[in-house]
């Protein structure tokens, strides 16, 4: 399968503290998979690491007080763009970030306060009828899994 990934679970250093959340349990699941990365808030224009944001009432907002919906909104139709060329079977994105959260994110208080909802670019990918989960649905997902095209090389874009 071709599969769409948020960058920071492939392991790349983009998020907001400037670390990554790559998985190893998911990307051993993933072997065998074509593979590509990205991160909507880099495509945004925003600098790694960055003061984290959240999403509070429709709009991204940062800890600080600053609004980068802009940004967000952006980087999300930059990374879409991305999405409509490749046509990835599936799409898996980080739980709960302002951009790649699908389904849960946080509720703009920055008090790890759950809220049913989409990060910016999931909801565009949504909307757009693509096939979304998030990195903790795949990790249930992907046991069952196969390879559509044997021996595919794997491979890991920015
Ligand atoms: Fe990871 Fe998405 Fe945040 Fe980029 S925007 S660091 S890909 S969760």
């Amino acid at each position: 399968m071709k599969i769409l990934l948020s960058a920071c679970l492939l392991g790349v250093n983009c998020r907001y503290d400037g670390g990554n959340n790559r998985l190893a349990a998911l990307t051993d699941r993933l072997k065998g998979h074509e593979l590509h990365g990205v991160c909507p808030e880099v495509l945004g224009g925003l600098p790694t690491p960055r003061v984290p944001a959240e999403i509070l009432g429709g709009t991204v907002v940062t800890a600080d007080g600053r609004s980068v919906d802009s940004e967000f909104r952006a980087g999300a139709l930059a990374a879409l763009q991305l999405a409509r060329m490749l046509r990835p079977d599936l799409v898996i994105l980080k739980s709960r970030s302002p951009s790649c959260g699908a389904g849960e994110i946080y509720d703009g208080s920055f008090s790890h306060v759950r809220i049913p909802g989409d990060g910016v670019f999931a909801a565009y990918l949504k909307k757009e009828g693509f096939r979304v989960m998030t990195e903790e649905e795949a990790l249930l997902a992907l046991p069952n899994m196969q390879p559509s095209i044997e021996g595919a090389a794997e491979r890991s874009e920015k």
